[in-house]
Order: structure tokens, then sequence, then C-alpha cells
């Protein structure tokens, strides 16, 4: 096993490995922004390390700037979390050629599914359903109306580089596509450096089921199940379940089958995600592969039992994996809500600033994820979300239950935060019947605000 892991990322994630790597009794080295040199990772970590300045555009994002830092600390293996440079496949060579170790799949294994047109072409190959569309990269907008009048309106144009929601405009009929084509592009330009777009169908108010894989280096891969994460907004991930209430169980297994058929396709190691949408009709169609551990792995964690991160970890060392799929069970219904420092009644803005008073939920079957302290500080060069709370319970309602209590207990003073909107969500009749899709916080954000100030002042 290794001796030092480096940790290239902040926050609950930088946590999370932290307490993984304690417990597998690995040192860890915390490389950090200047901005984050007194927090709780970097406190909490065997040693810390500034590799610059708060903007993580020169510090979380700098390649070079990390593998430094690894090398110049004896680490064998660096650990990206999520976002930053977890998907970045030149970070992972440039770690391949320093013989450091890269905490996830090869370089190589990125490419191939970060670039979403091929990854989708590649699934197509190997039998796996992807949504109608187009099939490779658009010339212009025209060819993109030409396919449009085949596959039928409305569509959503996509950027093969995109990533976080971005990059991605729909079209509700041909009056739009060449609009839709031409934002798309300028956004992707921007945000990836890459304008290349490609087509598909939108799905009319489907949900977002994604199956989380595990691979090791023997060439051994299974899956851990199923979540929900139709709970978006601005196609974020605000609430995460599992497993999917809305899947017969037929379906589920077609699900599972079809997610380790992606995942066999680039015979995948380590720890992906293979998202999928769902119809209304109970067709399901692959979207992407996300190639790291994802935000919402504690429901996972929850229902199976299994240690995502130690796996990576130990996939990462050349370990087999410690579970086959026969030994994989599934118990109980898990939710996790993310807290934002942001302001929903403000129409979500950020607001970051000091904690005056912090309390945490507890208690049998809830988790909490967090680098938060009493008088610590929320940061306005990163992302909002500060906690999540993680819930257990044998069905899904007692879960909701669960979340209200802890939801209720949770306390953060000095900062505005998204608590209250997530409890009220707790409440609502269409939540709790299990059948919002994606397009539901984006229509009913307003309705929940406006529904808490009235039983706020009623009460
Ligand atoms: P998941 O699919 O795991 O839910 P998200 O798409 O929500 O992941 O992204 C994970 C986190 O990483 C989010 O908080 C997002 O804001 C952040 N993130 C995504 N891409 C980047 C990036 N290029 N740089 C920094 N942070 C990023
Ligand atoms: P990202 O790389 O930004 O995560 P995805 O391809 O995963 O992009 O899409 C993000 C979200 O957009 C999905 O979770 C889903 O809610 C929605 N979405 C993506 N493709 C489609 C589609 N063809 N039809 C309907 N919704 C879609
Ligand atoms: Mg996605």
């Amino acid at each position: 096993m290794f001796k030092r892991i480096l940790i290239a990322n902040r926050g609950e994630i930088a946590m999370r490995i932290l307490r993984c790597c304690q417990e597998m009794g690995i040192e860890t080295v915390l490389a950090c922004s200047a901005e984050d040199m007194d927090s709780l990772p970097a406190q909490f970590a065997t040693k810390r390390v500034c590799i610059g300045p708060p903007a993580a555009a020169k510090s979380y994002l700098n390649p070079e700037a990390v593998v430094q830092a690894a090398i110049s600390f004896q680490c064998e293996a660096v650990h990206p979390g999520y976002g930053f440079l977890s998907e970045n496949a030149d970070f992972a060579s440039l770690c391949e050629e320093h013989g450091i170790l890269f905490i996830g799949p090869s370089s190589e294994m990125i490419r191939m599914m970060g670039d979403k047109q091929s990854a989708r072409a590649l699934m197509k190959k190997h039998g796996v359903p992807v949504v109608p569309g187009s099939d490779g990269i658009l010339k212009d907008w025209k060819e993109a109306a030409e396919i449009a009048r085949k596959v039928g309106y409305p569509v959503l144009l996509k950027a093969t580089a995109g990533g976080g929601g971005r990059g991605m405009r729909t079209a509700y009929d041909e009056s739009e596509i060449q609009s839709a084509y031409e934002s798309a592009q300028a956004e992707a330009l921007s945000g990836f450096g890459d304008g290349s777009l490609y087509l598909e169908k939108l799905i009319l108010h489907p949900h977002h089921i994604e199956v989380q894989i595990l691979g090791d280096s023997r060439g051994h891969i299974v899956h851990l199940g199923e979540r929900d994460c139709s709970l978006q907004r601005r196609n974020q991930k605000l609430l995460e379940e599992a497993p999917a209430r809305i899947l017969k169980p037929r379906q589920r297994e077609a699900l599972h089958r079809a997610a380790l058929r992606a995942a066999k396709a680039v015979h995948y190691r380590s720890a992906g995600t293979v998202e999928f949408v769902l119809d209304r009709e109970g067709n399901f169609y692959f979207i992407e592969m996300n190639t790291r551990i994802q935000v919402e792995h504690p429901v996972t964690e929850m229902i199976t039992g299994v240690d995502l991160i130690r796996e990576q970890i130990r996939i990462a060392a050349g370990l087999g994996l410690s579970c086959r799929q026969s030994d994989i069970s599934f118990s109980g219904h898990a939710i996790e809500c993310r807290i934002n420092a942001e302001n929903p009644a403000k129409g979500f803005a950020p607001c970051p600033g000091d904690i005056s008073f912090l309390h945490f939920p507890a208690g049998k079957g809830v988790r909490v994820e967090s680098a938060l302290y009493n008088g610590s500080r929320v940061s306005p060069w990163y992302d909002s979300m500060i906690a999540k709370v993680i819930v257990h319970a044998p069905g899904r309602l007692e879960a909701i239950r669960k979340m209200r209590v802890a939801l209720e207990e949770m306390t953060v003073e000095g900062i505005d935060t998204n608590l209250e909107f997530l409890y009220l969500l707790m409440f609502n009749p269409d939540y709790l019947s299990g059948h919002v899709d994606t397009g539901f916080l984006e229509k009913d954000a307003e309705a929940i605000i406006r529904w808490g100030e009235e039983s706020r002042k009623k009460a």
C-alpha cells in the first residue's frame, strides 16, 4: 500500500479522502491554495503545501504545480477528488510521466470518455442505447437543422468537451437552431477551449439515473446499483437518492447491464459513473460517463456498505476489488442533500462569509460530509457547496422523515444557505410521490419558496 498520498482538492471531498487515508494508515499531503492554508483539511493532513494563489486557475487547476508538490513531498500517488483536475487527461498523463500514480482511470480512458461525442459513438458500437441524434461533430448550424428535422424537435445542442451543465442549449423548432448553436458554441469555446458540438433529441421530462461502477486493473468490473439525481437546478444536482424509486425490477437489471457494458467497452479501472436519462415510456439512454468519484457517492456507500474512496485507493495500488458482484447487496434507502451557501429567495445567489455559529445533525443513519467548523469562513473563490447531509433508513419515507429532522437540527449562522429550501422540499407532495423529473426545480423553485414564506407567516 502507499506510504504517502497527495490530495489535490479542497472542502468536504478533501476531508473525505483524508479520513479514509488515515484509516488506511497512509500519510497525507494537502495541496491547497493560499486561501485554504488554514482550512480544516489543511490542519488535518500530515503536511500541507501551498500550490498557488486563491484563483483556482492558478492553483487547483495548475497541473505542473500539483505534480511538483507531489514530487517534492515524495508522494507516490495523487487523489484528485471531483471537479478541478479530476477529469483532466493531460494531468493524468503528466502524473504517469513522472511516475506518480493518478488515483483514477488511465489518461487514455479519460480521453476516450471525456470527449462526449466519441464516447457516444463508442457506446453505440457496443450496444449501449444512446439518445437519437447526430453521428459525429456538427459542421455548422445548417447541418444541425438537417439532423434536427430527421430526429424531430425539440433538440439539445451539446458541447463534446462540456461538463457541469455548461455548453448545452435547447432548440424547440427550426427558428431557434441557429442561435442555440451559436450560443452553445460560444459558451463551450470560452469554458473549455473547444467549440465542437453534437446534437441529441431533447428527452422530455426525463429522470437522471446513473450507475456506480468499480473496475480493477485485473479486469474485474462490478456495479453498485443506481442513483436518481433528477432534482437539478440549471443541470446541477441538488438532491440524490438510491435506489431509484421509479425503476421496475426488469428495467433496473437492464440498466445495470447496460452500464457494465459501457464500462467494459473501455476496460474501465477505478470508480466511475455511467449516466443515463430515462424517458416517460421507460426507455433509457446513455448520456455520458464520469471518470471520477462523484459528489453523490455517499448514497451508494450507505446502501451497499462499500467504501468507494478506499476501493479507488486500493485499485490504484494494484490490488483487486475487495468485493465481487455476488458480494454486493443493497439495503434500505439513502438520500443526500447538498447544502449550499446561497440565497434561494435571491435567485440562489451565492453568499460566502464568516460562520458565526454551526451545528451539524447527528444520530442513527445520519452522516454529514463537510469541512466547515465554528468560526470558519466560506470563501468567495470556490464552489458554494459547504456540506452534504446524507441519511439512511429502511425505506424511502422513513429516509425522508429522517432528512426533515436532520435539516431542522442543522444550524448555520452568519451566511445564507439553502437549508430551509431543502427542508420545505421534503414536504412537497410531488417529491414525496417520487415523480419529479429534471425540470421540476426550474418550474417549482419559486412555488416552493412562496409556500415556505406563507407557512412561516402562519406559524
Ligand atoms: P457530480 O456529477 O459529481 O454531481 P458536478 O457536475 O456537480 O458533479 O461537479 C462536481 C463539482 O465540481 C461541482 O461542485 C462543480 O461545481 C465542480 N466542478 C466541475 N467542473 C469543475 C472545474 N472544471 N473546475 C472546478 N470545479 C469544477
Ligand atoms: P454534463 O457533462 O454537463 O454533466 P450531461 O450530458 O450529463 O452534461 O447533461 C447534464 C444534464 O442535462 C443531465 O443530467 C440531464 O438532466 C440533462 N440532459 C442531458 N442530455 C439530455 C437529453 N438528451 N435530453 C434531456 N435532458 C438531457
Ligand atoms: Mg453529467
